[in-house]
């Protein structure tokens, strides 16, 4: 940890021993600072904001599970981030966040939960958390994986290439490509090149070449012994006690790639079955990957003309009146410092 990290962390532990992080956040979300066309802070500094913003946290994983590939965020660290907005933050439910913008009603230190790609460790870790707390998350499905003991295709990849003992791959995805994977370092480098390869891929594509890839990995997936996703009853018991449920999509294709009768089938199709098995509206939708590059004009169509409200993004930032809310912005904090966390907030709150 750098030492600004831990003068920022110190500041934010004498404002809480202050009991002043609420009246600090509640100023930085009424004022927002003057820059000029340099970016440089100028005369007079600080403005009043005309709306209050919202802040969308993205999570996935969250479990102890010893993964050196890719760690899920701990269960420790999760616990310490709730119980910071519980203590200080206004935490809403997606759909309450989405008609307080429209209806240009944004309440200070307003925050959203909301976890990716229904995870069964987001029941078993996080959802008794949520329910202590009182913190209302909201999950975005991809439907195709829920119940059915199959795996994302990205999820494949991961783990392939994380069990896989081949120390080197030649000629995938093409001639001439070559993958070392005898460290760490080198299976994480090859996941970065062949998930980007996976994500311009359209489905049967996709399944074709992650079939070559298991071959030149020596690798099988074993679907008796995996129990990675949520079942139907694991979320209906958390739809009783107030989680909210958005669609990621049937089967988390990169939608950018695909047609528009293929994107159109991933948007209402997943749509459909779970206010099928829920009864629910579904009004919301989080894109698969969510980099600006993953969805498009016509896939934000798309999701209108089927009925949704909005759609949230892995673009960095905030979401105030005004913000497309085709285009809502989260962010991932990796933080297991209360303070540090805080600082980062207030920070992001702050700046945007
Ligand atoms: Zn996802």
């Amino acid at each position: 940890m750098g030492w600004k990290q831990r003068m920022l962390i110190a500041f934010f532990r004498v404002l809480d021993g202050l009991r002043l992080i609420k009246p600090v956040m509640g100023f930085v979300g009424r004022w927002a600072p003057v820059y000029s066309q340099k970016g440089r802070c100028v005369w007079p500094y600080i403005k009043r904001r005309r709306n209050a913003n919202v802040h969308l946290l993205a999570y996935h994983r969250v479990s102890d599970a010893c993964d050196s590939f890719l760690p899920p965020m701990s269960i420790k660290m999760f616990e310490t981030q709730m119980a910071y907005l519980a203590t200080y933050c206004n935490v809403l439910n997606l759909d309450e966040a989405v008609e307080r913008i429209k209806a240009q009603d944004v309440p200070d230190d307003a925050v959203v939960v909301t976890f990716d790609d229904g995870y069964a460790d987001n029941y078993i870790h996080a959802f008794p958390i949520l329910k202590r707390l009182s913190i209302p998350a909201t999950i975005f499905l991809p439907t195709d994986v829920i119940g059915t003991g199959r795996i994302l295709w990205h999820d494949q990849v991961f783990s392939a290439l994380s069990n896989s003992k081949v120390p080197l791959i030649e000629g995938f995805p093409e001639n001439g490509s070559r993958f070392p994977l005898r460290t760490l370092q080198d299976k994480r480098r090859a996941q970065d090149s062949i998930s980007l390869y996976f994500r311009s891929l359209d489905v049967p594509r996709r399944c074709h070449e992650i079939k070559r890839l298991f071959g030149l990995l020596a690798f099988s997936m074993n679907l008796e012994s995996s129990r990675v996703y949520l079942d139907w009853s694991e979320v209906k018991a958390m739809q009783s006690h107030g989680i909210g449920f958005g669609s990621h999509s049937v089967s988390h294709p990169i939608l950018s790639f695909l047609s528009e009768t293929e994107a159109r089938e991933e948007i209402l199709e997943s749509k459909r079955l779970m206010e099928k098995m829920l009864g629910i509206r579904v009004k919301s939708f989080a894109y698969p990957s969510g980099r600006r590059q993953d969805f498009s004009e016509t896939t934000k169509a798309l999701l209108r003309e089927s009925g949704y409200e909005c759609a949230v993004s892995m673009i960095h930032g905030t979401n105030s009146v005004g913000t497309d809310l085709f285009e809502m912005r989260r962010t991932q904090y990796q933080d297991g410092n209360p303070h540090m966390f805080g600082a980062r907030l207030t920070y992001y709150k702050c700046t945007s």
